[in-house]
């Protein structure tokens, strides 16, 4: 029989009524003969509502309680999504990632899924029951829970879709699919019919956060079509899907930006060997995601290192690289909590000219100063004021002509 994985983010399951839409579509598609698994995100706002909770309480909130806290809100819609399908007269039943043996490691708040034990999840699909499972959530080895970062409900569903060797993973979401940027910045963007993986991965790690980045990753390691849709229509979403020939006639596929970054620059650090190897080993035990690095040296013998983190990862660094400072007789330390970067991503940059010229010019006559800049095969992407993000998107939309 087919397994089918339908995940529903916070707004599709907002209030009792989108539960039971969300629940209506799940029993449509069992009743057209599949094996349905639906994975649930928190009610609407709950989880950010948590967090503000969580801060008011404390300044200094551990992990660990901040994973038991934010796992409430998706075990309130799964119970609730369950409740509403009995309520329709179907079989259901929700269960926990402890209770489906998804177990992580054991970095709280940003765990990484290590294995999913598919057996609890087959025997209740084969007793004919619709598998509600609680998204972005897990166990470690020692039974602790962990969560898998903010949107992570996506890459849930994606795992479970691998495991359970189904050939596709649906997100139901509020808007119709991916757009050629953030339809908020950009009411003109199109949708887009059919994206590679790569390309999600950049656009998703760049900040279009309508898809979780890791859940891409399994998607594409486990060659699991991926189809984000709405939750509020029928009307086919964006596949993201193995690359094809013909989308690499498409030039710039997308236009993402990312807010809430900041910039470490280490200036007048020495110009040896190793160097960039201590600074970066510190950062990593400390477990902290880097975003791009830039190094540059000067005649004088000295390196500058530069590179960005997420908001998130901002305390945490400010301390590894003090330590490093002291230790590494690093001239001076700068950091700017608040940047922002603007990409464009397409695999057909791999074949055509001129994409950096275009993007550049389009920034300048919008105004918008680049402070830094870094390429791969497949984007180009600008550090700049997050005050300027907005218009920068517009601009590089336009200049691209992705609203036709
Ligand atoms: P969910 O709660 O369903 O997981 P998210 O809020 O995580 O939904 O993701 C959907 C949102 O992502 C949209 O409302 C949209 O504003 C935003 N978004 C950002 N970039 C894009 C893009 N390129 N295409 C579509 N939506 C985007
Ligand atoms: N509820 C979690 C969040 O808001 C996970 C998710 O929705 O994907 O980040
Ligand atoms: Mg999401």
């Amino acid at each position: 029989m087919e397994v089918l994985v339908m995940k529903f983010g916070g707004t599709s399951v907002a209030d009792a009524e989108r539960i039971q839409r969300a629940a209506r579509r799940a029993i449509k598609a069992k009743q057209e003969g599949k094996q349905v698994v639906m994975i649930v995100s928190a009610m609407g706002k709950t989880t950010d509502h948590l967090l503000s909770l969580a801060s008011e309480v404390s300044d200094n909130r551990p992990r660990r309680e901040m994973d038991m806290l934010l796992t409430t809100g998706e075990q309130v819609s799964i119970s609730l999504m369950a409740m509403a399908i009995h309520a329709a007269g179907h079989e259901a039943i929700s269960l926990t990632g402890g209770q489906i043996g998804l177990i992580t490691d054991a970095v709280h708040m940003k765990a990484r899924i290590q294995k999913i034990n598919e057996d609890r999840i087959r025997q209740e699909l084969d007793s004919g029951k619709i598998v509600i499972v609680a998204g972005f959530q897990g166990i470690d080895e020692s039974g602790e829970i962990t969560t898998l970062g903010r949107g992570a409900s996506d890459t849930t569903a994606v795992a479970i879709a691998a495991v359970l060797g189904a050939k596709c993973c649906e997100i139901y979401t509020d808007v119709e699919g991916i757009y050629t940027t953030d339809p908020r910045i950009v009411p003109e963007a199109k949708k887009i019919e059919q994206i590679s993986y790569d390309e999600m991965l950049d656009m998703a790690s760049l900040g279009a956060g309508v898809m979780h980045s890791r859940a891409i990753e399994f998607g594409k390691k486990y060659n699991v079509d991926i189809h984000v849709r709405s939750s509020f229509t029928d009307t086919q979403g964006t596949w993201i899907t193995q690359e094809s020939k013909q989308m690499e006639n498409i030039v710039v596929t997308g236009v993402t930006l990312k807010k809430e970054m900041a910039q470490f620059v280490l200036e007048g650090v020495p110009n040896q060997s190793g160097i960039a190897a201590k600074i970066f080993s510190e950062v990593a035990k400390a477990k902290i995601i880097v975003d791009d690095i830039i190094q540059t040296f000067d005649d004088a013998g000295h390196a500058n290192c530069s590179f960005t983190v997420d908001h998130s990862e901002l305390a945490e660094c400010k301390l590894v690289v003090e330590i490093l400072r002291k230790k590494l007789s690093i001239r001076k330390v700068v950091c700017q909590e608040n940047v922002a970067k603007v990409s464009v991503v397409g695999i057909g940059m791999r074949s055509h000219t001129g994409v950096a010229h275009t993007m550049f010019t389009a920034l300048a006559k919008a105004e918008v100063n680049i402070n830094a800049i870094t390429t791969s095969e497949i984007k180009i992407s600008c550090i700049i004021d997050p005050d300027h993000g907005q218009k920068a998107v517009q601009a590089v939309h336009a200049a691209f002509e992705l609203e036709k």
